[in-house]
Formats: C-alpha cells, sequence, structure tokens
C-alpha cells in the first residue's frame, strides 16, 4: 500500500516516510490542477468526503488537500488542520497539535470563517478544561460575590456614566445589564452604508452578551442593550476615521500637541488601527468614551471586520486593557505560562486567540470577570503592566 508523504511535512497516521510524491504528482498532473489551487482544493473535498470509501481516492483527495494547503489556499488549510489535530494526519517535524493550529491560525487571518469559529470553541473548551480543573464549582445559587465571598454591587446609572451598568439578582439569576446610547460622530462623507456601518458597531458591542461563569463558578448572564437616540450627552460616541476626519486630527495636532502626542496619531494613521479612548483621564465608569474605527478600503464596509473592532474597542471602553504576549506599545507582554487563564488561547506564532489580544478572538469568562471588577472597583482592569508600573486584575491567577 502507497504510503502518503507530502513535501517533507505530514505523513498519514500509520504510515512510513517513504516518499509517495510521485503518485501525487501524476494526480495533479492528470487533472491539470497543478496552479490552480482552488479547483485542487475542490477536488480534493470531493476525493476525500465522497461516502464509498475508496482508499485511493481519499489518500489523492488528502493529497490535493494538501497541495492547495502548502500554497496558502484558505479552506484547505482550514482542513489539514482538523486532520492533523483529529489525528488523521501527523506531523513529521513538529507536534501534531501545534501544526494544527498554526493551519486554523493562518486559514482563520486569512478570513476564513469556519476556521475562526472552530478555533474559538476549541481554545474555550480548552479553557474550560485547565481554568476549572480544581476549582470547586459553586452550585449553590446566590447573589454573585467576589473571591472573598463578599456580595458585588454594580448599580452605575444617569447621565454621568456613558455606560450604565447593573447587577440584578431575580429568579435566582445574576444578570448584569449594560445600557448604551450611541452616537456617530461624523461628517458622513465616505461611509458607503451608515446603517450598515453602524448594525456593525452595535453587532461587535452586542457580541459581548451571553451565558458566563464567574468567581468561582457561579452563573452570570450579561446583557447588552444600546440605543441610538438623539442625546445632547451620555452618548458613547462612534467616530468613523474618514479622511476629512483624519486632516482635521492630524491638523490640530500640528497646532496644539507635543511631538509624542503627534507621533501617537502619526502611529495610529499609518497603521490604520482602530482605537478606543476614554477622554483625557483614566477610565473610569465616568470618563467620557469614545471608539474611533478605521477602514481598511476607506469606505467602512468591510462589515465583519469592522463588527470585530467594535468588540474589541467595546472591551477597553468597559474597562479593559490590551494583551499582547510580548513588550509592545509600552505595555510589557504576558508570556505563555504566566496565567492559566489566558494560556488556553495562546495558540500560535506568539498570540492570544483573546478579544483583547486578538479582535477576531473570543470573550472568556475571565474577561467578563475582569469587566465586573472594573464596574464593581471603578477602576481599569489590566492584563499586563505598564513598564515598571500599574497593577494586574485581581481576576488573573485565580481560575474562575
Ligand atoms: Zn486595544
Amino acid at each position: 500500500m502507497p504510503n502518503l508523504y507530502f513535501g517533507g511535512k505530514f505523513y498519514q497516521k500509520g504510515a512510513s516516510r517513504l516518499s509517495d510524491t510521485l503518485e501525487v504528482s501524476s494526480v495533479l498532473n492528470r487533472q491539470d490542477l497543478e496552479d490552480d489551487y482552488e479547483a485542487c482544493r475542490e477536488l480534493g473535498k470531493s476525493l476525500y468526503f465522497r461516502e464509498e470509501v475508496y482508499p485511493k481516492s481519499k489518500r489523492d483527495g488528502l493529497s490535493l488537500l494538501l497541495w492547495a494547503s502548502r500554497h496558502g489556499d484558505p479552506e484547505a488549510k482550514y482542513y489539514i488542520g482538523l486532520f492533523l489535530l483529529s489525528g488523521v494526519l501527523k506531523s513529521v517535524r513538529a507536534d501534531s497539535k501545534e501544526a494544527g493550529l498554526a493551519e486554523l491560525c493562518q486559514s482563520a487571518n486569512s478570513g476564513f470563517l469556519q476556521a475562526r469559529r472552530f478555533l474559538n470553541q476549541y481554545c474555550l473548551k480548552e479553557y474550560t478544561k485547565t481554568v476549572s480543573d480544581g476549582i470547586p464549582v459553586s452550585s449553590t445559587a446566590g447573589p454573585l460575590v467576589d473571591f472573598d465571598g463578599n456580595r458585588i454591587h454594580i448599580d452605575c446609572s444617569g447621565i454621568l456614566t456613558p455606560i450604565d451598568a447593573k447587577l440584578t439578582y431575580e429568579n435566582g439569576c445574576n444578570i448584569l445589564t449594560f445600557c448604551v446610547n450611541l452616537a456617530l460622530l461624523s461628517t458622513e462623507q465616505g461611509i458607503t452604508d451608515i446603517d450598515a456601518f453602524m448594525r456593525a458597531v452595535r453587532n461587535g458591542m452586542e457580541d459581548w452578551a451571553g451565558h458566563y461563569e464567574v468567581f468561582g463558578g457561579q452563573k452570570l448572564e450579561v446583557r447588552v442593550e444600546i440605543t441610538t437616540e438623539h442625546r445632547a450627552y451620555d452618548n458613547v460616541y462612534i467616530l468613523p476615521f474618514t479622511n476629512d476626519v483624519r486632516e482635521t486630527a492630524a491638523e490640530a495636532f500640528d497646532k496644539y500637541h507635543t511631538e509624542k502626542a503627534k507621533k501617537l496619531v502619526d502611529d495610529i494613521l499609518t497603521s490604520k488601527r482602530s482605537a478606543a479612548g476614554v477622554g483625557m483621564r483614566k477610565w473610569s465608569t465616568k470618563s467620557r468614551k469614545w471608539i474611533l474605527i478605521q477602514s481598511q478600503s476607506g469606505r467602512f464596509d468591510e462589515y465583519e471586520e469592522i463588527r470585530a473592532v467594535a468588540k474589541h474597542e467595546f472591551g477597553h471602553a468597559l474597562g479593559l486593557g490590551d494583551l499582547y504576549c510580548s513588550d509592545s506599545d509600552g505595555l510589557a507582554g504576558v508570556e505563555k505560562g504566566v496565567y492559566k487563564e489566558l494560556d488556553s488561547f495562546y495558540i500560535y506564532n506568539k498570540s492570544y486567540n483573546l478579544v483583547m489580544c486578538d479582535h477576531h478572538g473570543p470573550i472568556s469568562n475571565n474577561d467578563i470577570e475582569m469587566v465586573v471588577l472594573a464596574f464593581s472597583q471603578n477602576k481599569m482592569q489590566n492584563y499586563q503592566p505598564r513598564k515598571m508600573k500599574g497593577t494586574i486584575s485581581d481576576a488573573l491567577g485565580k481560575g474562575n
């Protein structure tokens, strides 16, 4: 029985490492697919997943998928990633799990949504396994308490708090409700469809809603209620960074601000990074909150991307800092192995697949625990210290 060996990287489970590249290239030549990776992947899929199982066609299918994956086809990378994780394929050189995650990350980062969805679920599952390990899950329902058993109170409302937050205990359920009124600051130039843009922003913020477990396994439902009424104040401001805004900002910074501030703005402008801000003061429940969103196309029509960016930036508005793996932006970085709450999300290429590191990443129980602390203690929660100073959130290092 011929063995599958492809480009020295992977081989089929149970196979020896002898080369079978001849057979692979004969498949490719026969189909004349060598340069058409999409067609290569499609044929690979149909051969691999066909109902009647012919070992030969399964192998050919796998070869075609490997070929397409090695040439960067995101969907093929997704399948190869899954095969490596499930043991259908083994990596010769690297740990198969790591290699599988690498393929999946590359696929997800190229925008293949199924890979992103899979990765997020995979990380959350790993996280539940490691973090809940050894931690007694509180089965007794009751009002939410912190690590020391003290009842948590959150009741921020009124015109001075741009994000209203209220923790209630009703019918045996703890519910944390955020109410936000959005105001769009825009000259309306350069945005393809303002309603669609705002919907994407709104969806990104609503992505924080859901059911979580915090402070030793206590259940907490998070609700996000968003309105877009006309109000003179008490808003969270959404600022799409159009060319007009860009010019005005650059001008203003030229005139009034220090070199350091100008450099920061230049940096944001050139890297087209989005940002969230809290006015001139540090974060508190009463600080001003705005979310600046940039667009790679300049038309603000990359709705999936805008939604993900809004999700990350809303995390800042909720009082969370950024999470980096290594030293950047004046932050020290969190290396793998420091907090078990974060480790399950550290997957590939020095990146945490978590919302405050990668805006496509999921929101974890620990993130919500940090948001609860931000609002109950009226204090921003950090994953990492600013260089030499700044405190780290109490939520880290304690499990859930
Ligand atoms: Zn950020």
